[in-house]
């Protein structure tokens, strides 16, 4: 496709957990318009399908500034997409594209697209964990201060939060979700954890245990799961978690 004299515009897409299935239709009509795709390796693999003939710029891990600056550039003339995945404004790429336009002045035609995020995935798969207020944390210390992350935990404890962890763990990162697990067992006792890898991706499993087990066995949590911690109201029932809205103390059925 030629894009000499025509305006560019840089889509931000969620391509969500992992089944091309769950991206959704404004996602694909994006990727059909761009005349190149740029993304981690691990996102492009789950949509090569999707934009098989597109001019592709795979990234590594760690190399998150690069491909915004590449993006945002190539956006002034040209239409293309960045993928991000899950959704692009959790954990994802999308407040670095603001950032960089913010500090650099630049402005450049987007859109985003939103993808479903690793919660709303990995919480149906559970059966109904966060029906209500909930807090969401992510143990990843690279660009947050641990000292942060676990005061932010604490007071999510207190308030009685059904608590979503993201980044639980990875492969330099072990004694983190340790010590998170510590303090959710001080603070609130022995209390059920969903566990949730690979939610829609091949090797999906979905598990409930007691924290001391994940701290006895912290191995069976990786950099693909993400967990959903009990609160005082969360009913756990064979191999269901449900967080009760409060219709059985209001209605008889
Ligand atoms: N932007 C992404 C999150 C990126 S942070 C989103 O909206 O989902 C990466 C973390 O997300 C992982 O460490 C894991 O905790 C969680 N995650 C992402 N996809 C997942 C999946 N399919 N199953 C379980 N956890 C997932």
């Amino acid at each position: 496709m030629q894009s000499q004299g025509k305006q560019g515009k840089l889509y931000i897409v969620g391509i969500g957990p992992g089944d091309v299935e769950l991206l959704t239709i404004k996602a694909i009509n994006a990727l059909k318009e761009s005349e190149y795709v740029i993304g981690h390796k691990t996102y492009l693999d789950r949509i090569r399908d999707l934009i098989e003939g597109k001019k592709i710029i795979e990234s590594g891990m760690g190399k998150e500034v690069e491909r915004v600056k590449l993006a945002v550039k190539l956006a002034e003339k040209s239409i293309g997409s960045l993928v991000s995945g899950g959704d692009p404004s959790i954990y994802g790429m999308l407040p670095l594209v603001f950032e960089f336009m913010i500090k650099n002045n630049l402005h450049v035609n987007y859109e985003v697209i939103p993808g479903i995020t690793a919660l709303c995935a990995a919480s149906p798969l559970l059966g109904s964990p966060v029906c209500g207020d909930h807090v969401v944390i992510s143990l990843s210390d690279l660009l947050t201060p641990w000292e942060k992350i676990e005061k932010r935990l604490l007071h999510a404890l207190k308030g009685d939060f059904v608590i979503v962890i993201y980044n639980p763990s990875s492969r330099r990162r072990k004694t983190n979700l340790i010590r998170a697990m510590e303090i959710v067992l001080n603070e609130r006792g022995d209390v059920s954890v969903g566990i949730v890898k690979n939610a829609f991706r091949e090797g999906c499993e979905v598990s409930i245990k007691r924290v001391s087990e994940i701290v006895e066995s912290p191995e069976t949590v990786d950099m693909n799961t993400i967990l959903f911690v009990a609160n005082s109201e969360t009913l756990v029932k064979g191999d269901k978690m449900v967080t009760p809205r409060g219709y059985s103390s209001k209605y008889d059925f």
